[in-house]
C-alpha cells in the first residue's frame, strides 16, 4: 500500500492521506484527522504471504510429529503469527464494507 494513497478511516469513511506506521506485527496504522481514531488496515500482500508460508511450513511439520506419536512444540512465533492471520481476515472483511474496490485480497 503506497503511503500517498488516501485510503478511507473505517470509523467515520473520511479520506486519510497520512503516512502508515507499522504495527508490530506489520499491520499499517493510520491516525485519521477527522476523528482521531486510529485505524489499522489489513496486512501488505507480501507480509501476507510470508506469514502464510511460515505458519503453514511449521503447521505442517507439527503435523508430521503428531503422525510419529511426538508431541510438536510449536515455536513462540507461531502464535502471533495465526494471530496476525487471523486478524489480517477480520480487518479486511471490515475495510470491504468501505472500499469499493477489494482491499486485502491477493491479486
Ligand atoms: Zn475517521
Amino acid at each position: 500500500m503506497s503511503p500517498k494513497e488516501p485510503v478511507p478511516c473505517t470509523s467515520c469513511g473520511a479520506q486519510i492521506t497520512a503516512k502508515s506506521k507499522p504495527t508490530f506485527l506489520g499491520f499499517p496504522k493510520f491516525e485519521c484527522p477527522s476523528c482521531q481514531d486510529t485505524i489499522v488496515y489489513p496486512l501488505g500482500v507480501t507480509t501476507r504471504i510470508v506469514y502464510g508460508t511460515f505458519f503453514g511450513l511449521f503447521g505442517f511439520g507439527a503435523l508430521i510429529l503428531l503422525s510419529q506419536g511426538q508431541t510438536p512444540t510449536p515455536g513462540w512465533f507461531l502464535w502471533p503469527m495465526g494471530y496476525a492471520l487471523i486478524r489480517d481476515r477480520i480487518l479486511a472483511k471490515k475495510v470491504r464494507k468501505f472500499v469499493p474496490v477489494r482491499v486485502g485480497d491477493s491479486k
